[in-house]
């Protein structure tokens, strides 16, 4: 059997991984002590793009001008860059078998990679309506967004039924940004969702009602308090309806289904301690297992400002965590120690010419400020959550990047609120002052 040994691998090749190798090379990497093993046919890159620019019909997004590390302005990636470096990419190399006690990694094409230390950046997959046993929901053209495969297949489906009918199952941002990334590509797009508003897990109904309003007014119709229980198709086995619970049935040429992921951690189960559904981490994002660290979307890690432990699946953290591991490697091998992981949860989203920011922890008591009617020109309106007296998250649609500044500062620093009406009137010149 083929095999290969490196003192570092990092198992995943998206947004984790790409910082990770940049961190790697900035602390100093020996050519030929990396590998990054991925079962992507490209180098890591930033996902997030792949509901938004990629799918625009006029000068779309490509690569390779989204490779990490980009996004959040930093250096880009190319292929070159690890081949400078002396780091490998092993792509299009899914591995299937993790012994960790052994140190080991085996592919589905049977090569074996060891490693002194490994980091697992493997990220999540998409929960699928077969999962469940939808009727029909094998049909062609029903898709789910995770890779870039994913989105090629779904844009040559777009070109392929100009004009013709979307449905978008599920209201989360996946749901929102797809739904207005086929509008624009003029499909006449109708979303579905069993929820009372969208995003239910972010979103107050005050801060869903406008996005909800937003919607309509591009014609995208918002079908609510049901769910897809079954598919009919063609001759050609493609979806032609979306049959609904409620007993309604919607045409359909594409359909676009996102309703939720799951952290990628079978190959270590049983292996490797884990928590609410992830890999268990210190604030290093080191794993009871000696010299195994996981970052990422996989990683359940001590949130020091809540003190609690959590799972956080968004791209900020991805970036930050790699970092913060390939830190704690380095000063480990020197002896030397850093920090804990201190996380403020950042999340964003964007759609049609919208943009909001989130920060912090959505608990508590809420107030919702601005203009918030869909209708207004670039509506600014946001959202206060509090706790115990005090500010501990904040949303903004529409922000500057001074005033999303702003609202992150009010969520890391939780200053204390005497009224929740008199935070209302403020808004915005609240979180500004702080
Ligand atoms: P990923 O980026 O998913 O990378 C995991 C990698 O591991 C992949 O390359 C995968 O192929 C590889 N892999 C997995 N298993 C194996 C295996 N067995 N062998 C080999 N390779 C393997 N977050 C935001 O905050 N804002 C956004 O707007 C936003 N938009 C998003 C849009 C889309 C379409 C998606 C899918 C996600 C979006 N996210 C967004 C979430 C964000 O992209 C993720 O949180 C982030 O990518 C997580 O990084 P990761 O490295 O942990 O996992």
């Amino acid at each position: 059997m083929a095999e290969k040994s490196f003192k570092y691998v990092i198992l995943g090749g998206g947004v984790a991984a790409g910082y990770a190798a940049r961190e790697f090379a900035k602390q100093g990497v020996q050519p030929g002590e990396l590998a990054v093993i991925s079962k992507e046919a490209v180098a890591p890159y930033e996902r997030p793009a792949l509901s938004k620019a990629y799918l625009f019909p006029e000068s779309p997004a490509r690569l390779p001008g989204f490779h990490a590390c980009v996004g959040s302005g930093g250096e880009r990636l190319l292929p070159e860059w690890y081949k400078e470096k002396g780091i490998e990419l092993i792509l299009s190399t899914e591995i299937v078998k993790a012994d960790l006690p052994g140190k080991t990694l085996i592919s589905a094409d049977g090569k074996s990679f060891k490693y002194q230390i490994l980091i697992i950046a493997t990220g999540s997959t998409v929960i699928k309506l077969i999962d469940f046993g939808v009727q029909g929901a094998d049909a062609k053209n029903i898709f789910y967004l995770r890779e870039i495969d994913d989105a090629d297949k779904l844009i040559e489906a777009i070109k392929a039924k100009k004009n013709g009918k979307a449905v978008i199952v599920g209201g989360g941002y996946i749901g929102l940004e797809l739904g207005a990334a086929l509008r624009i590509n003029n499909l006449d797009v109708k979303m579905v969702y069993p929820e009372p508003w969208c995003m239910p897990r972010l979103f107050t109904a005050g801060i869903a009602a406008f996005y909800e309003g937003y919607y309509a007014n591009k014609g995208i119709k918002i079908i609510k308090g049901t769910v897809a229980v079954g598919f009919s198709t063609n001759s050609n086995g493609e979806v032609t309806e979306v049959k609904l619970k409620d007993g309604n049935v919607l045409g359909a040429d594409i359909v676009v289904v996102g309703v939720g992921g799951r952290p990628l951690t079978t190959l270590f189960k049983g292996q490797v301690e884990e928590e609410k559904g992830g890999i268990k981490t210190d604030g290093f994002f080191k794993t009871s297992v000696p010299d195994v660290y996981a970052v990422g979307d996989v990683a359940t890690f001590p949130l020091k400002l809540y003190d609690e432990n959590r799972r956080v699946e968004h791209v900020d953290h991805a970036r930050k965590s790699a970092e913060q591991a390939v830190k704690a490697i380095k000063a480990s091998e020197e002896g030397k120690s850093i920090d804990v992981y201190d996380y403020l949860p950042f999340f964003y989203s964007r759609a049609f010419d919208l943009s909001w920011q989130f920060y912090g922890d959505n608990v508590g008591d809420t107030v919702l400020f601005g203009d918030s009617n869909p209708a207004t020109p670039k509506a600014k309106f946001g959202s206060y959550w509090i706790k115990d007296g005090k500010v501990v998250g904040a949303f903004l649609e529409g922000g500057t990047p001074e005033e999303n500044k702003a609202i992150a500062n009010v969520a890391r620093v939780q200053p204390p609120v005497e009224s929740l009406d008199q935070l209302a009137k403020e808004g915005l010149s609240f979180a500004s002052k702080i």
